[in-house]
C-alpha cells in the first residue's frame, strides 16, 4: 500500500529545513522535497559578495547555532555551509531533484506530483518554496525598444561584466544599494529610485540593530493578529559606508526614469541618456503555481492565508512568506523567536 505521510514539506531552503526540525521534534513522519540537487535554498543564486544584515548570533535556525564569532556578519557562502550542516545535524529526510509540479486535495489527503513523475500522499502540506523563483520587474514604457542589457538583481553575481559601463540600478532597498555601491567602483552607476533611499543604523549605542529589535520584542510581536500582512520596514541597514558612498555620488541617486528609448532611458525632465545596463532590484513575488488547483490562491496567485495557515484549504501551511507573522518573517532570524508560534501550527497538524 502507498505510504501516507503526516506532512510533505515543499522546498528545502531555511524555511523548509526549520519546518523539518520542528516536525521531527513532534515525532511526525514527513519528507522535504527540494527541486535542486542540494537543500540550501536560494543562497547559491544570490550575489557573491552578499553579507547578512544580521549578526551571526541573530541568524540561527532552531536547534543549531550559526558558527563562528557571534558578532560577525556572515557571508553568503557561510550561510550555504550552515544550511548543509543543519540538514546533516538533524538527519532531515530530504529528497533532492524533486520539483513539485502540482498539489491536489482529494478527500482528506493531498496528492503531490513532481516533474520527474514521482507521487507522494500526505495528510498535510507545508509550502516553503520562498520567493526567489519569481523575480518582480515593473512594466516600464518603451522597454521593448531598448537595445541594452536588462536584468533582475537575482541574475547579478559580481561587477566584472559591467566594467566601464553606464549602469542604472532600479530600487531603494538593501540589494539595490549593495549592488550599486559595488558597481560604482568599476562603472558609472546611478540608483533610480521612486523615493529617496532611507537608512537605518546597523549599530545603535554599540549594539547591532537586531539586538534592539529583539530586546523590544519586535521580532516576535504578532502584528498579524491586528489585521493582514505585516509590512517590512523599507530602509537600508547600514554601518555608515552605504550612506557615505551615496553622499559622495558613488553611486548617485536620481528620481526613477520615465521610459526607455532604443539606447537608454528618458529621465522625468525629458533628458535622454545613453545607458548600457539596467538592473532591477525590485524584489520578488511568491511563486505558487503548483498550488493552483487547490483553491489556495487568489486571482493574482497570492496565497489566501492568515499567519501561514491557509484559510481555504485545511491542512495546507506556509513558512517563509514575507510579513507572515512578524517583521522577522522570511529572514534567517525568524526561526528562533517563532518556535512557540510554530508549536501552534504543529498542534493544528
Ligand atoms: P529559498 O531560500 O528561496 O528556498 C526555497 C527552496 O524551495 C529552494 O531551495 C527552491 O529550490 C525550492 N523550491 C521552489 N519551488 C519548488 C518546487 N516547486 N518544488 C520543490 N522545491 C521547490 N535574510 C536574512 O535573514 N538576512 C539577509 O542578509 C538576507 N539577505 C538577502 C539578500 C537577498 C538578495 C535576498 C533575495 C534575500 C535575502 N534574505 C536575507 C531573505 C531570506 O533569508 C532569503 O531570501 C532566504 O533564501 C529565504 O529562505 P526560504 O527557505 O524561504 O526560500
Amino acid at each position: 500500500m502507498k505510504e501516507v505521510w503526516d506532512t510533505i514539506v515543499i522546498g528545502g531552503g531555511q524555511a523548509g529545513l526549520a519546518s523539518g526540525y520542528h516536525l521531527q521534534k513532534k515525532g511526525l513522519r514527513f519528507l522535504i522535497l527540494e527541486a535542486n540537487g542540494q537543500a540550501v535554498g536560494s543562497w547559491p543564486n544570490y550575489y557573491a559578495s552578499l553579507k547578512l544584515f544580521s549578526l551571526a548570533r541573530f541568524s540561527s535556525l532552531p536547534g543549531l547555532k550559526f558558527p563562528g564569532a557571534g558578532d560577525h556578519y556572515p557571508l553568503r557562502d557561510e550561510v550555504i555551509h550552515y544550511l548543509q550542516e543543519y540538514a546533516k545535524a538533524f538527519r532531515l529526510p530530504i529528497k533532492t531533484n524533486q520539483r513539485v509540479e502540482s498539489v491536489e486535495k482529494t478527500g482528506e489527503t493531498f496528492m503531490i506530483r513532481t516533474v520527474s513523475g514521482d507521487r507522494y500522499e500526505s495528510k498535510t502540506v507545508i509550502n516553503a518554496t520562498g520567493a526567489f523563483q519569481h523575480p518582480y520587474m515593473p512594466v516600464i514604457k518603451g522597454r521593448e525598444k531598448f537595445r541594452g542589457n536588462i536584468l533582475h538583481s537575482s541574475e547579478y553575481r559580481n561587477p566584472t561584466p559591467f566594467v566601464n559601463q553606464r549602469v542604472l540600478v532600479v530600487g531603494a532597498g538593501n540589494s539595490a544599494v549593495q549592488i550599486a555601491v559595488e558597481l560604482a567602483e568599476v562603472s558609472r552607476t546611478s540608483l533610480a529610485v521612486l523615493r529617496p533611499v532611507k537608512f537605518v543604523k546597523q549599530r545603535i549605542l554599540g549594539q547591532d540593530l537586531h539586538f534592539w529589535i529583539r530586546a523590544f520584542g519586535f521580532d516576535t510581536f504578532p502584528i498579524w493578529r491586528f489585521g493582514g500582512v505585516v509590512p517590512r520596514p523599507r530602509a537600508v541597514i547600514d554601518l555608515g559606508n552605504y550612506k557615505a558612498c551615496l553622499a559622495a555620488g558613488k553611486p548617485d541617486q536620481r528620481p526613477m526614469f520615465a521610459s526607455f528609448h532604443a539606447d537608454g532611458v528618458i529621465w522625468p525632465d525629458g533628458t535622454k541618456e545613453r545607458v548600457d545596463t539596467v538592473i532591477f532590484a525590485t524584489g520578488y513575488r511568491p511563486h505558487l503555481a503548483h498550488l493552483r488547483n487547490t483553491g489556495a490562491l487568489d486571482a493574482e496567485g497570492s496565497p489566501l492565508q492568515a499567519a501561514g495557515i491557509s484559510t481555504t484549504v485545511p491542512g495546507l501551511y506556509y513558512v517563509g512568506l514575507e510579513g507572515q507573522r512578524s517583521f522577522a518573517s522570511a529572514t534567517l532570524r525568524e526561526s528562533v523567536p517563532t518556535q512557540n508560534l510554530w508549536c501552534e501550527n504543529c498542534s493544528v497538524i
